[in-house]
């Protein structure tokens, strides 16, 4: 039985190394050690997570609900707790310093400083915490909280608190777990990459590479009911240079809705969401069309939902997005926003992984098993190599009102979760926008002394204002990173936490996929995917775009729905 402190001792140390050579010893001696059930509960911990991405469960533990959990165990009050957050910038750290003042004064009783609780408890105070629902499940999960809390020393306590919002900050990602697993077990890297991608759960992988070694690896399997990774689509350059890297391509629409991945298990339907979220419950015709069009027992397959308009165009993405989240009036929604399926991929069928087959494979045996009904299709497909015939394609998605073409890679396998060369799309570059950078955000772990995200505002030339139209991250490399932040460095006004406001001095060129409507922004509008392109160093402040075309190119976009 190995005790949360060890745990947690790894942590630090890996909080406090720079290298991945030497995090992923660190991390495969520990895996090496423990024993199987915490080896299973240890390959989600060190990531962050405390269950495996493909479950329902989720510690479900907002903000509140813990600093009121820190507070009760350390005797302070919740609102010493949010502020210490609000300056130390992590729940880890406020959790750390507000036990220490409990241990400080309970030193006298006796109390101990001394981990005593295993991480087997800790995982299954919160499996607990996830379970309970209902009346008086606040209470218990504040319970289960405080029980932890009181049983570890403070320094434990900064991993409890962050394991509790799943955000670890030790910078370990799939990459190095997966190495370490390697490591620890003597085996090849690729099979556990691959048993990953099959099974979608690292503690599986962990555990069967430990007790079955390469041969069981192998034999891991893709299992109905358990969502497997989306394969992700790259941006291509243009059709023309899709087409030299890959030769003739199966052109598709890319359709502007969400992603569903389908599980039909004989009678049983379920949909999950790009993120594998369970979203079954809120689209029911779906499910029903379903059960009448598929025509086998077991089977996975991939699509894209578009709600659509009374001009039969795509309505905005956040209108669908009412339907994925809708847990009531979910009949009265159906009408509000009808929906429709593409289907372009299946994974498995009966027993039988497909993933390993080519795309025009696998195609084939979709179009077997898929009856075209109303509302729920197989997506169109043409191979071809002609750019001319692809133009067209792309041409009439647009003017459907989609967002434009994939070119997929007709030889290609499905590759769970990955963003390679063979699925390509191909989109309409948005006109950029100029705005002001008004605040900003210093990163996590090891990419803390740098401002890594910053707030972007239009301009309000009637009120003499900056109006907020959301917030990027992306598109800024690590040389241009260090450059920002000198040069932000200097235009700070206020500082609370990581949260910073600057003088409206630096002009960003923004790309982005989209303008939606937002009441998150003061300009009422948000940019989907913001990207970074570079300083306008020569325009102003007072150069920036204003508010009104901000709403022009919103309009622009034709995503405005006719209700
Ligand atoms: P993006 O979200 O821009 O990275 O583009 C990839 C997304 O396009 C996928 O995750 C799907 O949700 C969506 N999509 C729409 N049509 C297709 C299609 N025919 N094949 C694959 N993905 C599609």
């Amino acid at each position: 039985m190995t005790d949360f402190s060890e745990f947690a001792q790894v942590c630090q140390k890996i909080e406090k190394i720079p290298g991945s050579i030497e995090t992923t010893s660190i991390i495969s001696d520990f895996l090496a050690q423990i024993d199987d059930d915490e080896l299973y509960i240890v390959a989600h911990f060190i990531r962050g997570k405390v269950f495996p991405q493909w479950s329902d469960l989720e510690p479900g533990i907002g903000p509140n609900l813990l600093y009121t959990a820190i507070a009760r165990t350390a005797g302070i009050k919740v609102l010493d707790v949010k502020n210490m957050v609000r300056d130390l910038g992590d729940i880890g750290a406020a959790a750390r310093d507000s036990l220490k003042k409990k241990t400080q004064v309970s030193f006298s009783a006796f109390f101990k400083e001394e981990s005593s609780i295993s991480i087997k408890e800790v995982h299954s105070r919160f499996s607990d915490i996830a379970t309970s629902s209902g009346r008086g499940s606040q209470s218990a999960k504040i319970r289960n909280l405080q029980y932890l809390f009181s049983n570890v020393s403070p320094e434990e306590a900064v991993y409890i608190s962050r394991l509790a919002v799943e955000e670890l900050r030790i910078g370990v990602g799939e990459g190095l777990v997966r190495d370490a697993i390697a490591k620890a077990f003597n085996v090849d890297t690729e099979l556990v990459e691959r048993g990953y991608m099959l099974t979608n759960d690292l503690g599986t992988v962990a555990l069967t590479a430990r007790k079955e070694g390469a041969k069981g690896l192998s034999n891991l399997n893709i299992k109905i009911n358990r969502p497997i990774k989306m394969m992700l689509a790259q941006i291509a350059e243009s059709i023309e240079s899709a087409v030299s890297d890959i030769g003739e391509v199966a052109v598709e629409w890319k359709f502007d809705g969400a992603r569903v991945q389908i599980h039909k298990d004989y009678d049983h339907i379920t949909l999950y969401s790009r993120r594998l979220e369970n979203v079954t419950n809120s689209l029911p015709e779906l499910v029903k069309k379903l059960k009448q069009s598929v025509g086998a027992e077991q089977i996975i397959l991939d699509g894209e939902v578009v709600a659509v308009g009374r001009n039969g165009k795509p309505m905005p993405f956040q209108q669908l997005l009412r339907r994925f989240r809708r847990k009531y009036d979910i009949q009265q929604m159906q009408e509000e926003i009808p929906l429709t399926l593409n289907l372009f991929d299946i994974m498995y069928i009966n027993g039988r992984s497909l993933i390993d087959l080519p795309l025009t494979e696998r195609r084939k045996i979709l179009a077997v098993h898929i009856q075209n009904l109303e509302g729920l299709t197989l997506a169109e497909q043409n191979i071809t190599g002609d750019t001319g015939t692809i133009q067209r394609i792309y041409e009439s998605a647009l003017s459907a009102g989609h967002e434009g073409v994939m070119l997929k890679n007709p030889s290609s396998l499905y590759t769970p979760g990955k963003r390679g060369k063979n699925w390509l799309k191909i989109k309409p570059i948005m006109e950029t926008l100029d705005l002001v950078v008004v605040g900003g955000e210093w990163g996590e772990g090891r990419r803390a002394h740098l401002i890594g995200s910053y707030t972007l505002a239009c301009l309000d030339t009637e009120n003499n204002t900056h109006l907020y139209v959301g917030k990027v991250g992306t598109g800024i490399d690590d040389k241009q990173l260090k450059e920002l932040t000198l040069s932000f460095k200097q235009l700070v006004i206020t500082e609370k936490g990581k949260e910073l406001q600057f003088e409206p001095r630096i002009v960003f060129e923004i790309a982005y996929e989209e303008i939606q409507k937002s009441s998150n922004y003061s300009a009422g509008y948000a940019l989907r995917f913001p990207r970074f392109l570079g300083v306008r160093a020569d325009k102003s402040p007072q150069d920036a775009d204003t508010i009104e075309r901000v709403e022009q190119l919103y309009i622009k976009q034709g995503t405005v729905y006719i209700p």
